[in-house]
């Protein structure tokens, strides 16, 4: 009896599994396809909210950038490219590799390693700075003090690499290193570092600025610049390093390193690291990579030709070429007038179809 009682009740419970499966699997086809919809409709409220809280995590730049996201606090988060990306839209790259430097992003520059400063053991040393136990002090100082009397204000300048390219600059910087008051800059236009293209509007640019080290025409200290990281990028920081040295009578330890591509001759960038020594990095603390380009142009980092967007929309016209230089003119040029015949070619081309060919614009009448 109990038995059969149980059998029956049984049978009623699986003839009732039996519609509530069919009910779950129902209710899971129809959250399956809410699912979906969800995560590929364009409808823009759901978009905004799909990108919000599911794109960021998986890390698409492009989903990140200027999409106008609710304020998330200063917090930092990881994407799949091993950089990550703070709430003001500015990235930050864990540390430098050239052979896979950051893309430029629209900022002057990134942040490297969480901003924290990193130097070589020999940018601490050479400042007479000892290691004690992972802190930072003057030699016969208490643990973690810095005495200004007792450090050695320096420049170091490194050799040029073999293809003649700017390798690092670092120092102990104070009022020691920079020009005394009433001095005038050097000239320096008799330098010309790797990658220097006439007319292309490069500027010199100092890894270490004049202001911060009175160095002028230091080869070592010079590389090919756009006004975009000289004058926009780097030199709001370096003031910044110089008003903390003049207002504190602080040292700072200063790295300025140029990243090359490969063996390209132009940087596309310079990390610039800043740590401020009496005050353990308190006044003054940073760890950035400014990124040598200008926006809405291309440029060749192998020899330094630059393509405006103007220059990138001309029409085609006639051109004057020397085969020989591999230069080109407009033909009313003298230089174009002076070719000899044999080395002498018209073409009726775009400028970019020949920069894209390896010519060169000529310095002189700057096609
Ligand atoms: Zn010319």
């Amino acid at each position: 009896m109990g038995k059969n009682n149980r059998n029956s009740g049984n049978q009623n419970n699986s003839s009732n599994n039996g519609s509530q499966r069919r009910l779950a699997l129902a209710v899971l086809l129809v959250l399956l396809l809410g699912f979906f919809w969800f995560m590929v409709t364009d409808n823009p409220a759901v978009k905004g909210f799909r990108d919000r809280y599911f794109m960021e995590q998986s890390g698409s730049a492009e989903e990140q950038g200027g999409s106008g996201t609710e304020e998330e606090g200063n917090s930092t988060r990881s994407s799949s490219d091993g950089t990550t990306e703070s709430s003001d839209g500015s990235e930050n790259v864990a540390e430098l590799d050239s052979s896979a430097l950051p893309e430029y992003n629209g900022a002057h520059y990134v942040t490297v390693n969480g901003n924290t400063p990193e130097f070589p053991d020999d940018v601490y040393t050479r400042a007479g700075l000892v290691n004690d136990g992972g802190t930072w002090k003057t030699e016969g100082s208490k643990a973690g003090k810095i005495d200004s009397g007792k450090l050695t204000p320096y420049e170091y300048y490194g050799e040029l690499d073999g293809l003649g390219r700017c390798t690092v600059a670092y120092g102990c910087l104070g009022e020691e290193t920079m020009p005394a008051e009433g001095t005038e800059r050097g000239d320096i236009s008799k330098i010309h570092p790797s990658g220097w293209a006439k007319a292309q509007n490069w500027e010199r640019c100092h890894l270490i600025a004049w202001a911060l080290s009175d160095e002028n025409a230091n080869e070592r200290n010079l590389v090919t610049g756009t006004h975009y990281m000289n004058h926009d990028g780097m030199r709001p920081l370096e003031e910044e390093v110089e008003h903390y040295i003049w207002n504190t009578g602080n040292h700072v330890l200063y790295m300025s390193r140029p990243m090359f591509s490969g063996n390209e001759l132009i940087p596309r960038g310079v990390q610039m690291t800043v740590w401020s020594c009496e005050d353990q990095g308190k006044g003054m603390s940073f760890n950035v990579y400014c990124f040598n380009v200008t926006p809405g142009a291309e440029i060749s980092y192998v020899n330094g030709i630059v393509t405006t967007e103007e220059q990138a929309a001309q029409e085609a016209r006639l051109y004057v070429v020397n085969k020989r230089s591999g230069v080109f003119h407009y033909p009313t040029c003298e230089g174009a007038q002076s070719i000899y015949k044999k080395n002498r070619m018209e073409v009726t081309a775009t400028r970019k179809e020949l920069t894209d060919q390896g010519y060169v614009p000529c310095g002189y009448c700057e096609p």
